[in-house]
């Protein structure tokens, strides 16, 4: 069932187009499909998951950041209740990790400790705030929170600086893989009859007499009768685009660091996180986080920026990030970093998610503003819009012949020997380790190229098996997926990019001025 991508047409008409292939476009997608397969996702860049979802920090919150009674706040804690429901059947991994919040000495703001005595601000810090943490967050409908005392911080996270007075225990906190996440969700729906059509880019909006009438792409026009603007950074101009829009996105950076798994996986246990009392702040601050995989994140910041395609990272920023965590974890292995990416909230003025039908456009739906926590609210997100999509006229009832299984790739490295053995009995590939600090085999990379969503560049692949992803960043195993991405798209290897378009790996052949001469 490959996708056909570029050699595929694109389809005269469509029930409902979905506008980004992120994990909000890929989650209704998926949920749409469970009542029609008449669905079509188009997506600009080269893969699923290559906007912000690429680059978060992979945890599932569960709504104790947010602010209470926001858009934002009721869908993450509902759509933390939904993920392991969500995930059935996807073939990925979910794991409520928990997350320590940590109160310390500088908790509370300077001005208000500065004017009261000592045993008063400790009293605050050790009685009063940790409970407070605790009702904030059973009134936004958290379950699951308790108050813990130093010593049993130190208990669970014996890293965790001693100028720690109390803490607060959030055991419904989970952590997902943002991208195999959404590329189970977009296989699922592709399974399921939805057609995805990557590098294609949506230039413009059809309406007539105040309804959606069709989508023009770069690619050609799609008629129908609605639209889901799940275009993330981008959604203010895909808005514009019917008329329907009103909002502006302002991308706000997020730069993290990561740390090699070999010598940080057993750092922390679950995420921990200092508690700062900071008004309307606009991130939740962040921290140190274990990823599914073992390896630990620290960060994010968050700087406002002009250019929506501003992924950059600096010294400073990487700095800024170890200075900001030092109080917390003294002892960090600073050493151990392997590597800083960022990635771009889509926040708009209100700092809330926008989702609703437009009135100025008869099947339009914005699906906006899905910022932080949005990789979280994910299932609670494709419910609210599924609610919209029904009154505009989807079937209510589920298909007979909806499947929610995705068949998942085996994972080479988390095999034990017998089925190795039988996997390498299969195919020999298995039996060629490609990436030796992931233990990723050659099977693996053309299982990737050949996926139900194909992998057709070097981040696709690394998404897909996490090649290159580990203490070597791809140094060693860069060239040879280069050359099996070559071979199973039987096109030269100096045609192959980084990441689509643009962004080709080779510059040419070696010493190939010489044959010029
Ligand atoms: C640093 C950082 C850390 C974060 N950490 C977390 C976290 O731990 N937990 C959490 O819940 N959330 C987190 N988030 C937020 C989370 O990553 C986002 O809310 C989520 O990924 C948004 O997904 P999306 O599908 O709405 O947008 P995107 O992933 O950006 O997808 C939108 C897609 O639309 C495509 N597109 C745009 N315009 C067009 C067009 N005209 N035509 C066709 N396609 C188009 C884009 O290429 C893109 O692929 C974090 C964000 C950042 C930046």
């Amino acid at each position: 069932m490959m996708q056909q991508l570029e050699r595929t047409a694109l389809p005269r008409s469509a029930g409902v187009v979905v506008v980004g292939a992120g994990v909000s476009g890929c989650s209704i997608a998926r949920e749409l499909t469970r009542y029609t397969p008449d669905v079509v996702i188009l997506e600009k860049e080269s893969d699923v998951a290559d906007g912000t979802t690429k680059a978060n920090n992979a945890e599932v919150h569960s709504g104790i950041g947010e602010e209470y009674g926001t858009l934002k706040q009721k869908l993450n804690v509902r759509g933390n209740r939904l993920y392991d429901q969500f995930v059935e059947g996807l073939g990925v991994d979910f794991q409520r990790q928990g997350l320590l919040i940590v109160i310390t000495r500088r908790s509370l703001p300077e001005k208000t400790t500065a004017r009261l005595p000592r045993p008063v601000v400790n009293f605050l810090l050790k009685k009063v705030l940790p409970r407070l943490i605790v009702l904030s967050g059973r009134r936004k409908g958290i379950d699951g929170l308790r108050v813990v005392s130093r010593d049993e911080i130190f208990r669970m996270e014996p890293h965790v600086t001693r100028n720690a007075v109390a803490g607060v225990y959030d055991r419904t906190y989970g952590m997902v893989a943002p991208y195999k996440l959404t590329i189970a969700l977009a296989e699922s729906a592709v399974i399921n009859g939805a057609r995805l059509f990557l590098n294609t880019e949506v230039t413009d909006i059809k309406v007539e007499g105040g309804r959606v009438k069709a989508v023009v792409t770069n690619r050609g026009e799609i008629e129908t009768p609605i639209v889901v603007n799940a275009a993330g950074l981008f959604a203010d101009d895909v808005a514009d685009m019917a008329g329907a829009g009103g909002f502006r996105i302002h991308p706000r950076k997020g730069a993290s660091l990561l740390f090699d798994r070999q010598e940080t996986a057993e750092y922390v246990t679950s995420s921990v996180s200092e508690f700062k009392m900071r008004g309307h702040a606009k991130t939740k601050g962040g921290g140190a986080m274990p990823t599914l995989e073992g390896n630990l994140q620290l960060g994010p910041t968050a700087i406002e920026v002009d250019d929506k395609n501003d992924t950059s990272i600096s010294a400073e920023e990487i700095e800024e990030i170890f200075e900001r965590f030092y109080y917390l974890l003294p002892d960090f292995p600073r050493a151990s970093i392997i590597s800083a990416f960022s990635g771009l909230r889509a926040p708009t003025e209100e700092e809330d998610f926008v989702i609703g039908a437009s009135d100025r456009a008869h099947g339009f739906v914005n699906v906006a503003g899905i910022q932080s926590p949005g990789l979280a609210s994910a299932p609670a997100i494709a419910e609210m819009v599924m609610g919209i999509l029904h009154d505009l006229g989807v079937p209510r009832s589920v298909r007979d012949d909806f499947d929610p299984v995705r068949p998942a790739p085996p994972r080479f490295a988390e095999l034990d020997d017998e089925k190795r053995d039988r996997l390498i009995e299969q195919d020999p590939r298995y039996g060629t380790v490609v990436c030796r600090c992931e233990y990723v085999t050659e099977a693996e990379v053309v299982n990737a190229v050949h996926g139900i969503v194909p992998a057709t560049n070097m981040d696709a692949v690394k998404r897909r098996t996490r090649v290159g992803m580990g203490r070597c960043q791809g140094g060693f195993c860069g060239c040879r997926v280069a050359q099996i991405l070559a071979v199973e798209l039987g096109i030269p290897v100096t045609e192959i990019t980084k990441d689509g378009e643009g962004g080709w790996v080779f510059a040419g052949e070696t010493k190939s001025f010489l044959k010029e001469t």
